[in-house]
């Protein structure tokens, strides 16, 4: 369990506590299902107060997720991509820290700073305040979630979507690169939610094959294996077979 504090210039940080990835959490991660993120997400946080995640605003939902990957997996991001120019496949990385660096320094220019209750008033009078995930399931469209952040001024969706991509940032954004085979610029699009689901699905066959070594040295059974912390699992199997391959040795003299 660790304590993460998710925050923007333009609003009050808020502090959760989130689980160890574990196996049971890992098994859940199905990159066909749309709302698999916001459930590994909610399996993490059970230790909040009830509601803490239909209150989250997207934008720290999506920090959240960036969180927990520098946690448990890696500070950078690698991606794939193909090329639209000469269709080459081709890899790009980029610094997490960085790409967040970079939104919170925008955010901090454009001068958004909530009040009290969680809105920003514009010079126009427009008045609203961030969509949480709540507003994201109960949206029927864009007009509506308009309709459904705006507090005072004229619900239109062009405005709303100006500030909020102002001062509400997501993670989900072009990134921009270019091919090393034949260097033409492009943009890839990033999903940091998505990235998450499928970097824990891509890791599916080592789970299973950690679980196997545990469950054949040690005899536990599938539950207690796959409550066991993602890195306590590997460490475990890392010594069963530092273990093997030593018994190995021994044998061949
Ligand atoms: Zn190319």
């Amino acid at each position: 369990m660790y304590l993460v504090t998710l925050s923007l210039p333009s609003m009050a940080p808020r502090q959760v506590r989130i689980a160890a990835l574990d196996g049971m959490a890992e098994l859940g991660a199905d990159p066909a299902d749309p709302g698999a993120a916001v459930q590994l997400v909610a399996r993490l946080g059970q230790d909040n107060p009830a509601g803490w995640l239909d209150d989250l605003p997207v934008a720290l939902f999506d920090r959240l997720c960036a969180r927990i990957f520098a946690a448990e997996f890696a500070q950078t991001i690698e991606c794939k991509s193909t090329c639209e120019s000469c269709a080459e496949p081709f890899e790009f990385g980029f610094a997490l820290a960085e790409l967040i660096a970079a939104q919170d320094a925008a955010v901090a220019q454009s001068g958004f700073s909530a009040d009290r209750d969680g809105f920003w008033t514009t010079p126009q009078g427009l008045q609203l305040r961030p969509p949480t995930l709540a507003d994201l399931a109960a949206a029927q469209d864009g007009a509506d979630m308009a309709v459904r952040l705006v507090t005072a001024g004229e619900a239109e969706l062009a405005a709303v979507e100006t500030v909020l991509e102002a001062a509400a940032p997501l993670l989900t954004l072009p990134i921009a690169t270019a091919c090393p085979h034949c260097a033409a610029e492009q943009q890839a699009q990033f999903d940091m939610a998505r990235f998450l689901i499928d970097s824990i699905a891509a890791e599916r066959p080592f789970l299973i094959r950690e679980t196997h070594l545990i469950a054949s040295r040690y005899g536990w059974d599938h539950a207690s294996i796959s409550a066991l912390p993602r890195r306590d699992r590997q460490a475990y199997a890392a010594l069963i077979e530092s273990e093997r391959s030593a018994a190995l040795k021994w044998r061949a003299g």
